[in-house]
């Protein structure tokens, strides 16, 4: 019989456990901070737990933990990139950030991803499969541990479609911001989509309060088609709309996301017309000039030109921010590490 996966229950749902087997309440309690606020590496340490019970719940539950690969540590900004292994081989990577805000965890939400976009390193190895909440929850929990310095920002952005994997997404959210656990904010946690209209409606409906950033990329249908499979599924209308539903029902502030391309998307005339789009929606623009992905020929415009496209937009009236880079000397661009890794293996 396939063991549950215990880091990925609910307080609610531990508490349903134990008490079927005739526990006090206040265990579950405790396991539940052994896991999700103390971060123990495996059931052995949870102390406080008479020796009886810490057996039947190894006997009866699996506890997912992440295994260190390799971490990548930049000289120049103190940015870390950790290759993690999950349980059943496969390998993710996930990202620290330290900004003087505090540190940021740039996660993976799938092992591979399947959207295909033309610009991106995860997209060619293609799906392997979708990460439970345990193993989302697993890569700040380790991260946090390595460091040994609290995480306070999280966002989905690293390999991936989050809204590719719903449910486990959601769960991941409430167990991270749950207070027994991590208890980080539901405001300092990002979700990135590339715009799957149903997944940002159902998002908008589950009362949480993350920021949603949408890849836009591109303000025209049919330029987005050609750097987004994804477009081919939704209108970037809908997509718009979506984003504008998404906003009136959590009020929280929307980003855009853009990956300025060389001679595809960083004309004046771009910038005016990603104004007209984010203006209504009092979106906030984050720039990131394209990352070379050794395996793609996008280059990124001239400093000029990025400082041109910014200043159009501010003209406009539109918030926008230019994405610092962050560990240059590391394999910089989503998924660099990972895919250096795979084809190392093969
Ligand atoms: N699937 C989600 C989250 C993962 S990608 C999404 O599409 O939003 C995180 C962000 O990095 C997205 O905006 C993505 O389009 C962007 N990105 C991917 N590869 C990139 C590259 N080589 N250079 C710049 N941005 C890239």
């Amino acid at each position: 019989m396939e063991q549950t996966d215990i880091k990925s229950l609910t307080l609610t749902e531990l508490w349903e456990e134990f008490q079927g087997r005739g526990e006090k309440a206040f265990r579950a309690d405790q396991v539940y901070q052994w896991m999700h606020e103390k971060l123990a590496e495996d059931i052995s340490r949870m102390s406080n737990l008479p020796k009886a019970f810490r057996e039947w719940l190894e006997k009866e539950y699996e506890y997912v933990t992440l295994e260190i690969v390799e971490i990548q540590r930049s000289k120049l900004d103190g940015t870390c990139k950790y290759l993690f292994r999950l349980p059943d081989g496969h390998v993710i990577e996930s990202v620290l950030m330290r900004y003087r805000h505090g540190n940021s965890v740039c996660i993976s939400s799938q092992a591979g991803c399947r959207m295909g976009c033309r610009f991106c390193a995860s997209a060619i190895g293609g799906l392997k499969r979708n990460l439970r909440p345990s193993e989302m929850l697993e890569q700040i929990y380790r991260i946090q541990q390595d460091c040994g310095e609290r995480v306070s920002n999280v966002v989905v952005m690293g390999t991936g479609e989050p809204l590719d994997n719903y449910d486990n997404l959601v769960r991941f959210i409430r167990l991270l911001s749950h207070e027994k656990g991590l208890n980080i904010s539901q405001r300092s946690i990002t979700v990135s989509t590339c715009g799957i209209v149903p997944g940002i409606r159902a998002l908008a409906e589950e009362e949480l309060s993350v920021t949603l950033a949408l890849s836009l990329h591109a303000v025209t249908q049919e330029k987005r088609r050609e750097l987004m499979p994804i477009a081919n599924r939704y209108e970037l209308k809908e997509v718009l709309d979506a984003c504008g539903y998404y906003f009136q029902k959590t009020g929280r502030r929307l980003t855009f996301e853009y990956s300025l391309v060389q001679g595809v998307n960083d004309s004046r005339e771009d910038a005016k017309a990603l104004a007209a789009l984010a203006g209504p929606l009092h979106a906030h623009v984050n720039l990131i000039p394209v990352n070379p992905v050794t395996e793609r020929d996008f280059v990124q415009p001239g400093e000029k030109i990025i400082d041109n496209f910014k200043k159009n937009l501010e003209k406009c009236g539109i918030n926008a921010t230019l994405r610092r880079e962050m560990g240059r000397d590391i394999d910089g661009a989503c998924g660099q590490l990972r895919r250096k890794y795979l084809k190392g293996g093969e």
